[in-house]
């Protein structure tokens, strides 16, 4: 029979694990970071899951207020949609790999979550002309292998200071969320598809973006690419 302590051992090991896999700071299946500096009123608006048929509204919502934000597109979605996939580069945004089928890497092989992370960061860069250095794993979930594959591919994890449910909430409830969460180096995390659905249902995250982006300008507030939100200097 376990001993008190060896059952201890194993609440603290699966926690451990827990966290490992799911925790936004972890770093243990692959360097990865989730906030920028806080020492600038700057942060950083991330799109999951697109590109979606909905994708250029939330792009001409960006460029009424000239504010630039990241893409974590799935291959899968840029081979469906690759005009719209470049279109979000060509508008001067940052583009991520968010994999190519977003499965969760929970327990799969090292080479199948280096495939995943491969022909994502391949149909990115054959459509968009620019090859991914952020990546971000499906649901948030890191596993063993992530870390080899992220270093062969030159790619650094991140995940997200606050994320918005806008698959699930009410716009007015993502907005208040967000808002508040809202400070130097955050990292908002928001989708603009929904996995891998064709005509994704996203209009509480055009909402969001609508409501959102000017009050946090109004708030003073820089939005700023991952790559410039990490890097300032760059
Ligand atoms: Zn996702």
């Amino acid at each position: 029979m376990a001993t008190l302590a060896q059952l201890a051992a194993a609440g603290a090991a699966s926690s451990f694990m827990a966290w490992a896999v799911r925790g936004r700071s972890a770093q243990i299946f692959g360097r990865s970071v989730w906030r920028g500096p806080r020492n600038l009123p700057t942060l950083a608006l991330t799109f999951d899951d697109g590109p979606s048929e909905a994708t250029p509204q939330i792009l001409d919502l960006l460029s009424e207020y000239r504010v630039p934000a990241t893409f974590f597109q799935c291959g899968h979605n840029v081979d469906r949609l690759p005009a719209i996939a470049r279109l979000v580069a060509e508008r001067g945004h940052e583009v991520g790999n968010h994999s190519y089928s977003h499965p969760y890497l929970f327990l799969r092989t090292p080479s199948a979550i280096e495939t995943e992370l491969r022909r994502a960061q391949d149909s990115i860069a054959n459509h968009t002309g620019t090859s991914p250095v952020w990546f971000r794993a499906p649901f948030g979930v890191r596993w063993f292998g992530l870390a080899a594959a992220q270093r062969k591919l030159q790619l650094t994890g991140v995940m997200w200071s606050t994320i918005g449910y806008d698959w699930s909430r009410r716009a007015d409830e993502v907005v208040a969320r967000l808002t508040a969460a809202a400070s130097n180096g955050a990292i908002l995390c928001l989708h603009d598809g929904r996995e891998l659905g064709e005509n994704p249902d996203v209009r509480t995250t055009v909402e969001t973006v609508r409501r959102l982006v000017p009050l946090l300008l109004d708030r003073g507030y820089k939005f700023e690419t991952i790559g410039r939100l990490i890097c300032p200097k760059i």
